[in-house]
């Protein structure tokens, strides 16, 4: 593996308005790493995806993919990088079907998994694809959106509590996801409150507090850091 990461992210601040929620986040992920951003509510999980993204524009710092400066670059831009965003509101059509909500923007890309594809990594979308957004459980919600992005050409996902809310068998399935697309070689960021879930994905861990970042260990020293995972998620 190079050093260089793929994603690369050096005191990153970040501002709703006036209002200064990231102070100086650094953060690095290798290619066809899993990542896991862990914090308590408000820590600043969400402003980070959405600062990499680019949809919350009033940003200052380092911000680059392969080496490509990020900060400069228009929303549609960013996405032509490869990175794609699953926000935690999952932004399905919820009047459309899943296979109408496949064929839909986001930019559906040439490089993009074909629906084919889509439907073999998620055989359950494939027997609801006659469905409408509206009659899929959370699950499946959740994994039409993640389907989404699939298509839009995107090897760099950042997803936002995709376990929020579901039943534990369904987390399970998500987490099956979670690894077919880390075998495939796609790079994940994953905002995540479930550890027990992220700890059988994730090849690293960071932990955020008031919009910094206060630790980060690979996975297998989940265990060693547990005391202070306790102490700033107040778990
Ligand atoms: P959660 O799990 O609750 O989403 P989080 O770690 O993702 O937590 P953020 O949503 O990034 O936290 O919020 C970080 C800070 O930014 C919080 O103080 C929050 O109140 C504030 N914030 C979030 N969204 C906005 C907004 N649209 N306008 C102003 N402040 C915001």
């Amino acid at each position: 593996m190079s050093n260089t990461p793929l994603l690369e992210v050096r005191g990153l601040n970040a501002w709703y308005g006036e209002s200064h929620v990231l102070h100086g986040v650094d953060l690095d992920i290798q290619e066809g790493e899993t990542v896991t951003l862990l914090g308590r509510n408000g820590a600043g999980k969400t402003t980070t995806l959405r600062a990499i993204m680019g949809i919350l524009r009033r940003r200052e710092g380092v911000l680059r993919l392969r080496g490509q400066d990020l900060l400069g670059l228009p929303l549609h831009r960013v996405a032509q990088t490869g990175l794609g965003y699953v926000p935690e509101e999952r932004g399905i059509f919820a009047s459309l079907s899943v296979a109408e909500n496949l064929m839909l923007p986001p930019k559906v890309a040439e490089n993009g998994m074909s629906v084919e594809e889509i439907y073999q990594l998620f055989p359950n979308l494939h027997e609801r694809r006659t469905s409408q957004g509206t009659k899929l459980s959370g699950g499946e919600q959740q994994m039409l959106a993640i389907a989404r992005i699939l298509r839009t050409g995107a090897t760099v996902l950042l997803l936002d509590e995709p376990t929020e809310g579901l039943a534990p068998v369904i987390v399970q399935r998500i987490g099956d996801v979670l690894v077919a697309l880390k075998k495939r070689g796609m790079t994940i960021l994953l905002v995540e409150q479930n550890f027990r879930f992220a700890r059988k994905v994730a090849d690293r861990f960071y932990l955020m507090e008031d919009g910094r970042m206060v630790n980060s260990f690979p996975g297998h020293q989940l265990d060693a850091n547990m005391d202070q995972l306790h102490e700033v998620l107040g778990v």
